[in-house]
């Protein structure tokens, strides 16, 4: 028989699916997916409860219903004083992960150049690759993941249509400082190329430090798609709505790709999300301190375990070192080992590399997940002390 698609024939499953599969056979604790243990606020779930009963389950519009299209629009203008029309500028998805193919189909033609930035979200490279764009990878590495100027600087050039840009960035937990954004800025302008910029942890970021959306930089707005998840704002991952703001005219053809993939997103959700976004700006700040608090909780009993422990400045994610705990070997064999003995499960951080020739992929590092309730991420420091004994705490 023929083969079927090379691209996606030769994709791995996820490594998400991969780790929680390995936790449930281990019954591990599963810090290795970025999921809460918990639900998401009552009274959000509750919205779509109701908006599940009062007789609106029939297709909604392609865009997406317009009460969640508006309050996408006075989101923006509340948080980042960006003024966009909720009825030209936004586009709803099924999920983020629609919204990054969605831009990315409505951008690339095959042969066009795509700035990527390692460590990468693992639907990036694929659907770059299945729409005939060619990649060029900068990489950051740990401990401090910096980004490197002069090769950032000779990835751009006059076929680049696009970067690709997560802050905060999972899996690596940075947040893109206002001078590295003005740099990636003046390099889209400078070569007239289009950011795409997955902001999902926008309300993940830590210290007081502020989100700075690529698109409130001069000349910017009309070439970045901006995108958000209600998975990540409200804490429910499983909801799967996104929201894209653009240009109207990116937006337009945004919505074509939408067209194509979906069509539309669960009206009844997606009532609630729009419910959701208008919540008061203590909800907001809780739920960043909230995060901020487990973030520091697990931070120090992986310190005590004995690992070392990267800055974590937003996101659900704490990378970790694990040599000191006297493992040389891979971060996948570590993962899976940790997942079968210790009873807690991580994810690898070399999954979010491509490997390259004469290129060293980072091979040390261990992502864990901190959006758990206290009782489970003190339950999974208490296994990992069993199985490290003794180390780090001499
Ligand atoms: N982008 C990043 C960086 C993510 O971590 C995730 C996973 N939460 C997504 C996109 C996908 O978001 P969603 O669940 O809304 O599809
Ligand atoms: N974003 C989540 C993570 O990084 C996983 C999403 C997924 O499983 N596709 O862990």
């Amino acid at each position: 028989m023929k083969t079927l698609n090379s691209l996606l024939s030769a994709t791995g499953t996820t490594i998400f699916t991969v780790m929680s599969a390995l936790a449930t056979e281990h019954k591990a604790v599963n810090l290795g997916q970025g999921f809460p243990d918990g639900d998401g606020p009552a009274d959000v779930v509750e919205a779509a409860a109701a908006a599940l009963k009062d007789g609106r389950n029939q297709y909604p519009p392609m865009y997406g219903v317009p009460e969640l299209r508006q309050a996408v629009a006075a989101h923006n203008k509340r948080f980042y004083g960006l003024a966009v029309d909720g009825m030209k500028q936004v586009v709803i998805t099924s999920g983020a992960t629609e919204a990054i193919t969605a831009c990315l189909m409505a951008l690339i033609d095959p042969g066009d150049e795509v700035v990527l930035i390692e460590p990468l979200y693992d639907t990036y490279l694929p659907v770059v690759r299945m729409l005939g764009g060619v990649p060029k990878l900068v990489r950051l590495e740990p401990p401090d993941w910096a980004l490197p100027r002069a090769e950032l600087e000779a990835a751009f050039g006059p076929r680049t249509k696009l970067i690709m840009l997560n802050t905060p960035m999972n899996p690596c937990a940075k947040v893109f400082s206002a001078e590295e954004l003005g740099l990636i800025a003046s390099l889209c302008r400078k070569w007239d190329s289009y950011a795409i910029c997955d902001e999902v942890y926008e309300h993940l970021v830590f210290g007081g430090r502020p989100h700075i959306p690529l698109m409130t930089l001069p000349g910017m707005e009309n070439r970045c798609a901006r995108i958000g998840s209600a998975g990540k704002t409200f804490s429910l991952t499983g909801w799967k709505v996104g929201y894209i703001t653009a240009s109207p005219a990116m937006a337009d053809v945004i919505a074509k790709a939408h067209q194509n993939l979906t069509f539309t997103t669960a009206p009844n959700l997606q009532r609630a999300v729009a419910y959701g976004l208008g919540k008061d700006d203590a909800y907001f700040a809780s739920l960043a301190r909230d995060l901020e608090a487990k973030r520091d909780r697990l931070a120090a009993g992986l310190a005590e375990v004995g690992f070392g422990v990267l800055r974590t400045d937003g996101t659900y994610f704490i990378t970790t070192d694990f040599r000191p705990l006297g493992f040389n070997g891979p971060d996948d064999e570590f993962c899976k080992r940790l997942t079968a003995e210790a009873g807690v499960a991580a994810i690898p951080v070399s999954a979010f590399y491509e490997p390259r020739a004469g290129m060293e992929t980072p091979r040390h590092f261990a992502r864990f997940a901190f959006c758990k309730s206290d009782a489970l991420l003190d339950e999974a420091i208490a296994r990992l002390k069993r199985h490290f004994p003794g180390r780090g705490r001499g």
